[in-house]
């Protein structure tokens, strides 16, 4: 039996990928050791560093005057890490869409000034929506914007690049690499690797470079980008074997030709899922249609004494972790680039059955 993994994350990882890196587990290009076992001042692995940056630079088309850094500590280590970076006497103003920027903006408030906006609510239909950027209040002295252009537990997501006279910092851990953007529009891009590039525990900035002035000497050197950024991601020893785990996810996007065709099939993918939902009287999803993520779908079963039925039926027929999030309830599904179309047509052909059958 095929198994789809719909995990939140950590999730799955491209097949290709897996099986390259148990190719190579023991003995990398011939050097006879794992990745997992060089120097990482190597020329062997600065190499694989390098082709990392590369092509991540190529993929997100990140112009020069940015840089790209390899840190510890997930995307919660970015919550601290952007507070501490790039706090002034100013506010920085944190905009909450749901449960991933709110846990932003609660470690920010431990590390200097800053506010909070909550700039979502429910339409008519009481489906949840955000409100576009021109209505949100931004100060022309603030020290930085904060958000999350994909609420992974919550199932929202924010499409348009944002147009901000201050400097505009995204969590992206859920959504990076699933479509275009345009990176001149962020100032800093940050990611937990699990969902979308590598294993747990690395996460990935993007900062353009003037920002690397603000960081302070006396805040600790593991979060400093502007020490991260000259030492190259080894100030002290990074997380090699997830670098080289992002290397070859990046390597095999680019393959695929890129993020555009990517996201293309994502839009597929999730229009599967939500067309589903929407058809059905036993499912439902509450976000409005123009704020529906395309990663993280949430949804709810009528009769909640169904669900864990659902979740047994599903693991039955290889259609795992799709239980949603302990603070929402209910299913969801992640449909990272990882996760191929057919998995989403075995879960809505599952989600039909299951529905008859219990109807
Ligand atoms: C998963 C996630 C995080 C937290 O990542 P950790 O690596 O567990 O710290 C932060 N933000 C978003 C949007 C996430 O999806």
């Amino acid at each position: 039996m095929t198994v789809y993994n719909f995990c939140a994350g950590p999730a799955m990882l491209p097949v290709e990928v897996m099986q390259k890196a148990q190719k190579e587990f023991l003995n990398w290009n011939n050097t006879g050791c794992s990745v997992m076992e060089l120097s990482h001042r190597s020329s062997e692995f600065i190499a694989v560093y390098e082709n990392a940056v590369t092509a991540l630079k190529r993929l997100m088309s990140i112009p020069d005057d940015y840089s790209v850094l390899f840190m510890h500590g997930g995307g919660r280590g970015q919550f601290a890490a952007v507070a501490q970076n790039l706090m002034t006497d100013s506010e920085a103003q944190y905009f909450e869409t749901g449960s991933w920027s709110s846990a932003a903006y609660s470690e920010a408030s431990k590390f200097g000034l800053c506010s909070n906006q909550k700039v979502s609510e429910l339409n008519e239909l009481k489906q949840r929506y955000v409100r576009p950027f021109e209505k949100w209040n931004v100060q022309d002295n603030a020290a930085y914007v904060h958000y999350c252009p994909n609420e992974t537990v919550d199932g929202i997501e924010i499409f348009d690049d944002p147009e901000f006279s201050v400097p505009v910092v995204a969590d992206m851990s859920s959504t990076i690499l699933s479509r275009r953007i345009d990176v001149t529009k962020y100032d800093v891009i940050y990611a937990g690797a699990q969902k979308n590039i590598g294993p747990s525990g690395l996460s990935l900035v993007i900062i353009k470079n003037e920002l690397l002035e603000r960081s302070r000497e006396s805040i600790p050197s593991i979060l400093n980008y502007k020490l991260t950024a000259e030492k190259e991601s080894m100030f002290n020893t990074p997380p090699t074997y997830a670098i080289y785990l992002a290397g070859l996810v990046f390597d095999w996007l680019l393959e695929k030709g890129g993020v555009e065709p990517q996201e293309t099939l994502n839009v597929q993918k999730a229009e599967l899922l939500y067309k589903a939902i929407d058809e059905s009287s036993l499912y439902s999803n509450n976000v409005a249609p123009q704020n529906r993520s395309r990663m993280n779908i949430p949804f709810f079963l009528a009769d909640e004494s169904l669900n864990s039925v659902f979740l047994n039926e599903a693991k039955d027929n290889g259609l795992l972790a799709l239980k949603g999030h302990r603070m929402i309830g209910g299913m969801r599904a992640s449909l990272y680039n990882a996760m191929p179309i057919e998995g989403v047509v075995a879960l809505v052909k599952f989600m039909k059955e299951f529905e008859q059958k219990h109807a």
